[in-house]
Parts: structure tokens; sequence; C-alpha cells
């Protein structure tokens, strides 16, 4: 296989003397929809710190494409070399419309005021409208970001991160407090934005971990550690997983 666009190896976070992430492997790879599961506590959302920075490890190495060492980097530094997450909860600009939160949101060097008081190039409508397509708010550009829906509201979210053209985007629990029919939405988009990007999802929803896992890869976090690793069906049904996370009636 080619070289790991991340690369996880023996890594160790320590808060308070207990291990929330533990002689952790992972290795990752170029246009990969990888979903981690595990239960609460499993250290998954610590698993994101250290990959943005947020937190540093006690131990071990992170790598990003060839040879870049992220423990070394900051939380912006890491963001600039195109690792993007979603965190769990949307945080959209809730009185700008649609539009103006993807505008808000592309790559520049622009801040906010001078964003929104000068003309827009038409690269960047022609942009916006491609992530309008892609996160099928089209029809909702010019509502109020605080008008739409809860799962409305996490699309927009993905598609400001998409503005920032990540390479690597990692998305924290996205169906948390959807329906149903918003789940199903968000799996697809989310199965249209690989191979373009390279994804990590960390999510709780079986159903849904089913529907993007595909024949992909699903790792099962435990305490800090890989589990197990392998698809939907082999991880569904390793007797270790399912003492651990699907036994437990989730
Ligand atoms: P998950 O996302 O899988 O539910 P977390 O990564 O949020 O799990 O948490 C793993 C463990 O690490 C938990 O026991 C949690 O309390 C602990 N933990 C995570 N972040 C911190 C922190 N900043 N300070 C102290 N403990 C933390
Ligand atoms: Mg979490």
């Amino acid at each position: 296989m080619s070289h790991p666009i991340l690369n996880v190896e023996d890594v160790t976070k320590t808060y308070d003397g207990f291990k929330a992430i533990s002689n952790l492997t992972f290795y990752l790879f170029k246009g990969e929809l990888r979903t981690v599961i595990g239960p609460n506590g499993a250290g998954k959302s610590t698993f994101f710190d250290l990959l943005t920075g947020r937190a540093k490890p006690d131990s071990g190495t992170i790598v990003f494409g060839q040879n870049t060492d992220l423990t070394s980097m900051n939380e912006y530094q890491i963001n600039r070399l195109g690792i993007g997450r979603k965190f769990q909860t949307p945080s959209v600009y809730t009185d700008h419309t649609v539009w103006e939160n993807l505008l808000l949101s592309l790559k520049g060097p622009r801040g906010v005021f001078a964003t929104l008081f000068s003309r827009t190039t038409a690269a960047q409508r022609g942009r916006i409208d491609e992530l309008l397509e892609t996160i099928r708010l089209g029809e909702k550009r010019h509502w109020l970001a605080g008008q739409l829906a809860h799962g409305e509201k996490q699309w927009l979210e993905i598609g400001m991160l998409l503005a920032q053209e990540p390479e690597v985007l990692l998305v924290d629990e996205p169906a948390a407090g959807m329906t149903d029919e918003e789940t199903a939405r968000t799996g697809e988009l989310l199965i249209s934005l690989a191979g373009k990007h390279t994804i990590v999802v960390v999510e709780h929803d079986m159903t849904f971990v089913k529907q993007i896992a595909r024949d992909g890869t699903v790792t099962v976090l435990h305490q800090g550690s890989v589990l197990c690793e392998g698809t939907f069906d082999f991880v569904q049904s390793h007797p270790r997983v399912r003492e651990v996370y699907l036994g437990r009636g989730k």
C-alpha cells in the first residue's frame, strides 16, 4: 500500500494519571472514509484533539504525509496544513445567511468585515454555488443560518469546512441529534466527499456507521487503544467488540 497520509504510532495521552489514549497506532490512507467507533470515554474525541494539536501526546509520533511532525505544531498550523475538524455542536454565524457563511469560510486572507463589504469575484461565487450543491442547501442560500434545522446547520458547517479545502476532514458524531432522514443524507454527503478528501468520522449510531462504512475500514477504540479494525461486518461480529460495545444494547 502507499504511504499513509496520517501515521500515528504508539501514542499515549494521560490526564491526571488516566490514559485517555494508550499506545495507539493508526494509519490513514489518502481518499479513505474511515469510521471510528467505540463506547463513551474510549478516547475518540481525545484522538481528534491529538491530531489537531488541541492536545499534545505524552509519547509517540504523529506524522502527516511523508514527514511532517504534527506533535511540534499548534492548532492553527495544523489547520493550515489542511487538516480540518468539525466539532459535534454546529458553530455557524446564525445572523448571517447560508451564502454569507460559506463566503466567510472560503480560503483566503481577508477578515470578516472586508469579506462581507467588498465585491465577490466570479470564482468565489462559483465556488459557493458548488458548495451549496454539495451540501444541498442551494434553495436556502438566502436563509439566515439561525433559521435552519439542526441537520441543515450541520451540513452548512461541513460546507464551511470544505470551503477551506482541507485534505483531511475529521468529523465528530455528525449524526447526533439528527432525524433518520437527516442522518441518511449526512451519510450520502460524506460518501460523496470520500476520494477527493480523506475523512475520519467518529460515530455512535450503528445504522449510520453501516451506511458510510460500506466496504471501508472501521476502527474500534476501547480504553484508548485499537481493539480491532476491519470491515463493518468483521468488527460487528468480533466477540471482543460485542463484549465491550455492541453487546451493551447500543
Ligand atoms: P470519547 O470521545 O470516546 O467518548 P473522550 O476522548 O472524550 O472519549 O474521553 C476519553 C477519556 O479522557 C475520558 O475518560 C475523559 O474524561 C478523558 N478526557 C478527555 N479530555 C480530557 C481533558 N481535557 N481533561 C481531562 N480528562 C479528559
Ligand atoms: Mg467524544
